[in-house]
């Protein structure tokens, strides 16, 4: 006898008859997965679609969505974002995707010119490629209107010029102590980031 993976009764209860309930489908993992792909506007990770199937009381494992995955790949239903390690429903040919490294935000194209170029390419040169894939990482144009959250480099950069000051009796020590204080929100806000 098989072990009770639920570890419900076995006195006829609703938990033990939910444990004598047949193993879900493969199917049924699978439209579950491209379901929560389609439900979401942006591509999901294996871990976050197994986070949104327990929230709509759905349990699937990790590797069950992984599984799910492979399956709907290879069927052209889903398509992965490389840069992310991310999934979303595939329309129709292999599209390139803009990557932003700041929003996460991806935004497909298709390039039937460069796809033709990179086959012709591994014709030439005799390369096999299991997969042609074209993604960029990068900022978007909404990212790119938003001053840039980031001048860690130039507060490290300060700091060293503060500490050289010093060092050469340039800039008297609670000066310099003082443009340290001001860098130092900034930093730890960067740290955080
Ligand atoms: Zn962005």
């Amino acid at each position: 006898m098989p072990p009770d993976r639920t570890g419900a009764d076995s006195d006829g209860s609703a938990s033990a008859q939910r444990s004598r309930r047949p193993y879900r489908a493969a199917a049924e993992f699978d439209a579950l997965v491209i379901g929560l792909l389609r439900q979401s506007n942006a591509p999901l990770t294996a871990y976050e679609i197994a986070r949104r199937a327990r929230a709509h009381q759905c349990r699937i494992s990790p590797t069950q969505v992984y599984r799910a995955l492979h399956r709907l790949m290879a069927e052209n239903a889903v398509e992965r974002v490389e840069l992310l390690a991310a999934y979303l429903p595939r329309h129709g040919e292999p599209r390139g995707f803009l990557v932003c490294r700041r929003c996460r935000s991806v935004m497909p194209f298709t390039l039937p010119a460069l796809q033709a170029a990179a086959r012709g390419l591994c014709r030439t040169t005799g390369f096999r490629p299991a997969r042609i894939l074209f993604e960029s990482w990068g900022i978007c144009r909404d990212c790119a209107q938003v001053p840039p959250p980031s001048i860690g480099g130039k507060a490290l950069m300060l700091l060293i010029a503060a500490g050289a000051a010093i060092a050469d009796g340039a800039l008297p020590q609670s000066e310099a102590a003082a443009c340290i204080f001001a860098i130092r929100p900034l930093s730890i806000s960067l740290a955080r980031r």
